[in-house]
């Protein structure tokens, strides 16, 4: 482990110890490997949609092929299916008024998608990736952000959208370069990394599919919002519904270096609106839950999604089939000032 110190500020490692991560499969994971996934990588993440040098992009192989398998799984297949198909009316309650713009809702259908609605859905993912571009910011380092995808308004999409670039904070191929990992910390960089990539594909998906005014161009974008969310953010409501919760570095390090958490969206999370951009929208009419909870990532989760047996597996064609393991976590309180630890709830 590369990390300097324990990061008591941070709420949930202030009350765990490197044992207690350890012995609950969090860290190191004994004789892992480096998996054998040889899957093609999804035209969207072809060489020539990666505005990077050439041995940035061999670094990001593995990764490509994990965020190609995910992009392409059931479940996110039916996300992108109910966001290109399932748009409702214009949310009332004064959201237009409020946010100077029309508020849309978009829901998944009743039954599972058919073969000719996942082959559609597929399909359009596919040509996609005429429509756009990945390339690295530093400036995402300097935000803690790990991506983010911006309008491109010199391509309009056959849905009547944009085409997008996408950003992405270049500190992962910093690590994945470094040859300082062990195993189990690349194996969890490189599963960051690819939800990542999903994320911010299914924000170009809702710049391609939905249509904006003129003025909304670049970084400013309101997005829909999915079924009962009380954000609009469509890269995480995708997350929750394909893993259940947004994964992420535990105690935001990079280096994923005390493993990896997940927690329920939006749960109590409030909107990050930029400088300079339309405000985030939030349903007023839906409540903050009074509890989250957050769970540990077991290392042999993330050792099997790298792994070919774990996705030929026909079992896992399911809409749920990639949920993330919930067993070690804990619940807080959800307050104004964010999360409280609340005493005797740790659930094993
Ligand atoms: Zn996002």
């Amino acid at each position: 482990m590369d990390c300097q110190s324990w990061p008591v500020n941070d709420i949930f490692l202030s009350k765990f110890n490197y044992l207690f991560l350890q012995d609950h499969d969090a860290l190191e994971l004994n004789g892992a490997n480096l998996g054998d996934l040889t899957n093609d990588i999804h035209p969207l993440f072809s060489r020539e949609n990666f505005l990077v040098f050439d041995e940035k992009y061999q670094v990001l192989m593995p990764t490509l092929r994990l965020a190609s398998r995910i992009l392409t799984d059931m479940s996110s297949i039916t996300f992108f299916h109910a966001l290109i198909y399932g748009r409702n009316d214009i949310l009332g309650g004064g959201m237009t008024e409020t946010y100077g713009r029309p508020c849309f809702t978009f829901n998944r259908q009743e039954t599972p998608l058919t073969p000719l609605q996942f082959k559609d859905t597929f399909d359009t993912l596919e040509n996609l990736a005429s429509f756009v571009k990945f390339r690295t910011n530093p400036l995402l380092t300097t935000m803690n952000s790990w991506g983010c995808t911006s309008g491109n308004a010199d391509i309009v999409h056959p849905m009547g959208g944009l085409g997008s670039y996408i950003d992405i904070n270049p500190i992962f191929l910093y690590h994945l370069g470094s040859g300082r990992l062990s195993v189990s910390e690349r194996l969890r960089i490189q599963l960051i990394l690819a939800i990542t990539l999903c994320h911010e594909c299914t924000h170009a998906i809702g710049f391609a599919a939905y249509p904006r005014d003129p003025d909304e161009i670049g970084a400013a974008i309101v997005e829909p919002f999915f079924e009962n969310h009380r954000l609009a953010e469509l890269g995480s409501a995708f997350e929750d519904f394909v893993f259940g919760g947004i994964i992420d570095p535990m105690a935001e390090q990079t280096d994923c270096c005390y493993g990896l958490i997940i927690e329920g969206w939006p749960g109590n999370r409030v909107p990050v609106t930029r400088e300079g951009a339309v405000p985030v929208p939030v349903r007023t009419d839906i409540p903050v839950p009074a509890f989250s909870t957050r769970y540990l990532i077991p290392m042999t989760w993330v050792q099997a999604v790298h792994s070919t047996a774990f996705w030929d597996d026909v079992a896992r064609l399911k809409e749920t089939s990639l949920k993330a393991p919930t067993t070690t976590g804990y619940r807080f309180v959800n307050s104004d000032s964010g999360h409280i630890y609340e005493e005797g709830y740790v659930l094993e």
